[in-house]
């Protein structure tokens, strides 16, 4: 973890440049945690995504007080982005896609779903690499925690096969196989094992696992 200060126009990664995460007050100040960019960058192969647009990035105190925080926290740090996900077709990626992308990822700190209380479709979310766990409902509260896991949060949801190969069904976890998804299939979950690697679906469990299937209908 570091923050670093920069001046406008640097390439960070891939993806972004300093600019992006400029304080939107005019002061000019831009404040960003590496490991933030890295989470971030970390979203593209997960979601086979486009673009990520940055609303909010560093926020100094005195513009974080003007859009109604605190003056402090993790904006006023450099740890934090206010984002929004597009796919390769130019869609919105659904605030609660990204959310648990994050959290398979192991992202355990900074989830804010449906920041800025827009829908869950409009996409916009709050990421932080703040050194502490907090995944928040903004929607509901900007501050009180949601949930521990947003696989539980956020049932039920869906997943689409992304093996080639497809996924075999099975009658619980690790068990016998009853059969199988296609490549591309969308299917609804309503249940997760306690590590969150396996889900139900109407016809027996899948695995969850990064590579064989991606969060949302895609
Ligand atoms: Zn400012
Ligand atoms: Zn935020």
């Amino acid at each position: 973890m570091a923050v670093k200060t920069y001046t406008a126009g640097v390439t960070l990664s891939q993806h972004f440049n300093s600019s992006e995460f400029k304080c939107k007050c005019g002061c000019g100040q831009i404040k960003v945690d590496t490991v933030l960019i890295d989470t971030l960058e970390k979203l593209f192969p997960a979601l086979d995504l486009g673009k990520i647009n940055v609303i909010s990035g560093y926020r100094c105190a005195k513009h974080d007080k003007a859009v109604g925080g605190r003056g402090a926290g993790s904006h006023v740090e450099g740890f934090a982005a206010d984002v929004r996900c597009y796919y390769k077709d130019g869609s919105r990626v659904p605030s609660s896609v990204v959310a648990l992308t994050l959290e398979r990822l192991g992202h355990t700190y900074g989830i804010g779903y449906r920041c800025g209380r827009v829908t869950d479709e409009q996409g916009n979310i709050h990421i932080d690499t703040k050194p502490r766990k907090w995944y928040g409902d903004e929607s509901k509260s900007m501050t009180a925690t949601a949930c521990s896991s947003f696989f539980n949060y956020l049932l039920p949801f869906d997943v689409t096969v992304t093996d080639r190969t497809g996924v075999n069904v099975r009658t619980a976890p690790n068990s016998t196989v009853v059969g199988s998804l296609k490549y591309g299939e969308t299917v609804r979950i309503t249940q997760t094992n306690a590590a969150h690697t396996w889900g139900r679906t109407e016809k027996g469990w899948i695995c969850l696992k990064d590579g064989l299937v991606r969060f949302g209908r895609r």
